[in-house]
């Protein structure tokens, strides 16, 4: 069970609780007109939160690095002429300190400062005894341990309103994905922090355009409680991350087809399937016990006939033949591939045990 058991709503008066929770505005604040044009067209499509990167952490040197504190009042503009909320990210003390002068409602620690228990630590003590919602994106590296230390690290500093940002995972070999989503990882946070605050990052996942619809309507189908999503009043001619960027117009088609199940609802033929799973997750584990202690009884006799555990003519022979028959009964094959790693494994365990008897 996790440590953070007591925590208070992120919904600021005036939003409402129902999913999704919306979050949007450019990557960058760039000017005072992007900022206030692109504000005035997302209000437009019901959005009442803003999100705009005042520091911008870039990979290589001479990337657009945000406009800095002048960036601050364009956001209080916003507040105060649209009536909208505004969410920042924060890397250090100096921006805590900045952003809160400056009025920013909601705060946000990206994925690289997620990374580094030190810079997370050092916004922690400065947010020591202020009230203001703190969401913590997973770290660039699919280190689940280190998303939930972050969000332990502010908690112990005060900090009640708590929610996590799901925006994938860094990979070498970039394919369809800018971010891989893992979403086993985000699943994983829930199940242990199932009154956190879930939301996704569909733009930083997807990187392109066209992936955002389908990546907001996965989350939404796993259950997320929210969305942020990059939107710029002129995408193509963004300062950072143009590709990933819609139009104040397009997010709101976005989301008026998105498609959201209810979570609470459970009809009796959902439960009379769910015995149906429970009773073949009993067998299968009957199952892989049974040939649990076949593998013994194998150990046993490779033991007695002085034969080394390892066969691997036999273990690629199993490989083989099972993953194809997998395949032919519509699993795939790293699928099948995974769970025979696994059970080998174990089986090899018991071996060795039996060796050393
Ligand atoms: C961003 O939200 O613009 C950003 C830099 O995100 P991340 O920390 O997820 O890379
Ligand atoms: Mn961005």
């Amino acid at each position: 069970m996790n440590k953070i058991m007591e925590l208070e709503s992120i919904l600021l008066p005036g939003i409402d609780p129902q999913r999704p929770l919306v979050i949007a505005g450019p990557c960058s604040a760039e000017s005072e007109e992007q900022v206030m044009d692109t504000a005035r067209q997302l209000k437009a499509q019901g959005v009442k939160i803003f999100r705009g990167g005042i520091w911008k952490p870039r990979t290589k040197p001479g990337g657009f690095e945000g406009v800095g504190e002048v960036g601050l009042p364009w956001l209080k503009r916003v507040q105060s002429e649209l009536g909208i909320y505004t969410a920042v990210e924060v890397a250090n003390a100096k921006h805590v300190v900045a952003a809160l002068e400056g009025g920013v409602d909601i705060l946000w620690l990206g994925a690289r400062t997620t990374a580094n228990p030190f810079s997370v630590q050092e916004i922690a003590d400065v947010l020591k005894g202020i009230d203001i919602p703190v969401l913590v994106k997973n770290p660039v590296n699919p280190d689940l341990d280190l998303w939930i230390g972050a969000i332990e690290r502010l908690y112990n500093a005060g900090i009640r309103k708590l929610g996590a940002i799901h925006r994938g995972f860094s990979a070498y070999d970039k394919k369809i994905y800018r971010n891989l989503p893992q979403w086993h990882i985000p699943i994983e946070l829930q199940r242990q922090m199932p009154n956190l605050p879930l939301l996704c990052d569909p733009s930083h996942i997807g990187g392109k355009r066209e992936l955002i619809a389908p990546i907001c309507q996965q989350a939404m189908d796993l259950n997320f409680d929210g969305l942020i999503i990059e939107s710029h009043c002129n995408p193509d001619k963004a300062w950072s991350d143009a590709a990933q960027q819609v139009t104040p117009d397009t997010l709101g088609l976005i989301l008026d087809t998105l498609v959201i199940r209810d979570a609470k609802q459970t009809t009796e033929n959902l439960s009379a399937l769910r015995r149906q799973i429970d009773e073949l997750d009993n067998n299968l584990l009957e199952l892989l016990a049974r040939r649990m202690r076949v593998s013994i009884e194998i150990g046993t006799y490779k033991k007695e006939h002085n034969m080394p555990i390892l066969q691997t003519a036999r273990y690629d022979e199993i490989l083989q033949n099972r993953i194809s028959q997998a395949v032919q009964m519509g699993m795939s094959d790293e699928f099948m591939k995974t769970v025979l790693v696994a059970i080998h494994e174990e089986s090899v365990r018991h071996q060795m045990e039996v060796m050393k008897k």
